[in-house]
């Protein structure tokens, strides 16, 4: 039997910095009396990153989207460029910012990554680009992408929000294609409240990120095209290098929570792990399963309210589908007979609790009610009613998507 926990237990929980290790990281910040435009917290953390990331030149920005966004203008997208409706909307958002049209493409089935056969068919002479997403920090099949995009001659940037500390055999995934973004906004690994970062091999695109990120202004004080407010401040800078020395203890914690509801949900009939353990899924950013409702009993949707019953919040992550939105529906790509794999997936897949402060307990105690929910003839009767009234849980909609970006979603 499990009882519902007495708080909500949220899908994640930003690292903390001790307030008063944060307060003697502002000090310099005060004394120098220098607030934003690329201070020394900031260089300092671009600097401490780019090893961190064993990526060749990093750019930091204000947040991921802004990263993105930068990145794509920064390689000159127009027309079409090809991405995953499996996303948050941020990456086609970017796309459009940039000036080019999102054509949405379907993933492959046990990756959920963009499917690089089904890229090859939706390439035409208005292709400029291919944004990838490394979904729930499992890396793309960047070779087969890097060889249709020589072949055709596209820009490649990957969108890597999710993949914080990801190799590819032992290379950084910062390292391939033209660029790759990472976001350090509160709900990801890694962290500075919000910011991200663009890490490039070219220093030609380095150089304009630069630009891009401070209105476009260059070294001789002219602008040449059109650039953003995209800087991160001093204040922020200096928490992320705080948030930076937790981030071992922090993912070492979160294989433990990994590695524990693996080992109780691995046998449990119509649920699939998604997300591997270390060492092959080395992110340790989400620990997303699928419901197979036929064999479990309960789709994907009861599971969730279920789980709310005990205030455990968990996160359709992602769903709705980028391509179901309003705002990109109406796109020849999005028809979602074009998208099977992607519409599937998105009514099936569930992110779970995942965060270096959750309690080994806790996680035992969301994989038993995990266990117990799923259709098992023996055990029907065992099935955990909550002991106590319904508790009071926060309107979904608070913790699932991002609406309240003050609440860890
Ligand atoms: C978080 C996220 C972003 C956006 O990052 P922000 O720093 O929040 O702007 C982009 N893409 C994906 C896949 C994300 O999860």
């Amino acid at each position: 039997m499990v009882k519902p926990f007495t708080q909500p237990i949220y899908v994640t929980r930003p690292i903390l910095p001790d307030l008063a290790t944060v307060t003697e990281r502002l000090r310099p910040v005060w004394e120098a009396a220098w607030l934003t435009n690329t201070g020394a917290q900031h260089r300092a953390l671009e600097a401490r990153l780019r090893e961190r990331l064993a990526v060749p030149h990093l750019a930091l920005f204000n947040n991921g989207t802004s990263a993105l966004t930068a990145a794509l203008m920064g390689v000159g997208v127009a027309g079409e460029v090809i991405t995953t409706p499996f996303t948050f909307p941020a990456t086609p958002h970017a796309i459009r910012m940039a000036g080019a049209t999102p054509v949405f493409c379907d993933i492959d089935d046990r990756t959920l990554n963009l499917d690089p056969q089904a890229i090859r068919r939706l390439i035409t002479p208005r292709t400029t680009a291919i944004v990838p997403v490394h979904v729930f920090g499992r890396a793309c099949d960047v070779a087969r992408i890097q060889s249709i995009a020589r072949e055709y001659g596209l820009r490649v940037v990957y969108d890597a929000a999710h993949a914080f500390g990801g190799s590819v055999g032992g290379q950084s995934i910062g390292s391939f294609g033209d660029a790759t973004m990472f976001s350090f906004h509160a709900t990801k690994m890694f962290h500075t409240v919000e910011g991200g970062g663009v890490a490039t091999a070219r220093g030609d695109l380095h150089a304009a990120l630069d630009r891009l990120r401070n209105f476009g202004i260059d070294e001789t004080g002219d602008v040449e095209a059109v650039g953003m407010n995209g800087k991160l401040n001093e204040v922020q800078a200096a928490i992320g290098l705080a948030t930076l020395e937790l981030v071992d203890d922090e993912l070492m914690n979160r294989r433990r929570i990994v590695a524990i509801y693996t080992r109780l949900l691995a046998c449990v009939p119509g649920v699939s792990i998604v997300t591997p353990g270390w060492p092959d899924q080395p992110t340790a950013a989400y620990f997303v399963i699928r419901i197979d409702a036929a064999r479990f009993g309960m789709d994907r949707d009861a599971l969730y309210e279920h789980l709310l019953t005990y205030n455990v919040v968990s996160r359709k992550y992602f769903s709705p589908l980028c391509s179901n939105l309003t705002a990109y529906r109406d796109l020849p790509s999005s028809a979602p007979s074009a998208l099977p794999i992607a519409n599937r997936v998105a009514g099936q897949v569930l992110a779970l609790p995942l965060y270096g402060a959750l309690p080994p307990t806790a996680a035992q105690a969301i994989a038993e009610i995990i266990r117990l929910a799923s259709r098992r003839p023996a055990r029907a009767t065992r099935l955990a009613a909550p002991t106590a009234a319904p508790p009071t849980v926060r309107h979904p909609r608070l913790t699932d998507g991002r609406v309240a970006r003050s609440v860890p979603a």
